[in-house]
């Protein structure tokens, strides 16, 4: 183990531990040295413990980084999720939103797959719609307003996304 003088701060290489108080040749300084052995293993423990963790976060931050970023970049047109209503029209389910343009691009609009849902998840319809314009100018977007063929009482959820 390594200790060092409180006094003169000379650095003496032990093979073993002192087992109590030790005299400095440089400058006779006594003191009695603590175990650092365990200490140190304990410390160099909880830096590699944190280390991982921190490891582990940064990991996690960058995935989920990737993850919106694909669902922006991958997807030049995209259904705003937000922007989803379903209201009861005439015993009717009516959905209604925006499809995004986000590229710099004319874009084709695909098809408007729209699924609901009835109590435990069970799929009550899954619809497809033409979208109502066949092109979508650069950075803008389109709305949509669609009447499903499904009781309103039945609906518990509706999900919507566009054929790739
Ligand atoms: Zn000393």
């Amino acid at each position: 183990m390594k200790i060092t003088c409180n006094f003169c701060k000379t650095e003496y290489e032990l093979k073993k531990a002192p087992k109590g108080m030790v005299k400095c040749a440089v400058c006779g300084h006594t003191w009695l040295p603590h175990k650092p052995v365990w200490q140190n293993t304990l410390l160099k423990f909880i830096a590699a413990l944190c280390a991982l963790i921190a490891a582990c976060v940064f990991a996690f931050a960058v995935m989920i980084t990737y993850k919106e970023k694909k669902a922006v970049e991958t997807k030049p047109v995209y259904v705003d999720q937000a922007s989803i209503q379903s209201v009861v029209q005439d015993n009717h389910v009516v959905v209604s939103g925006y499809i995004v343009n986000n590229s710099e691009d004319l874009q084709g609009l695909p098809k408007v797959i729209i699924t609901s849902f009835g109590e435990n998840d069970v799929v009550l319809t899954n619809q497809k719609f033409l979208p109502p314009v066949t092109l979508v100018e650069p950075k803008t977007t389109v709305s949509f307003n669609y009447t499903l063929s499904v009781n309103p009482v039945d609906v518990k959820r509706v999900a919507i996304e566009l054929k790739e």
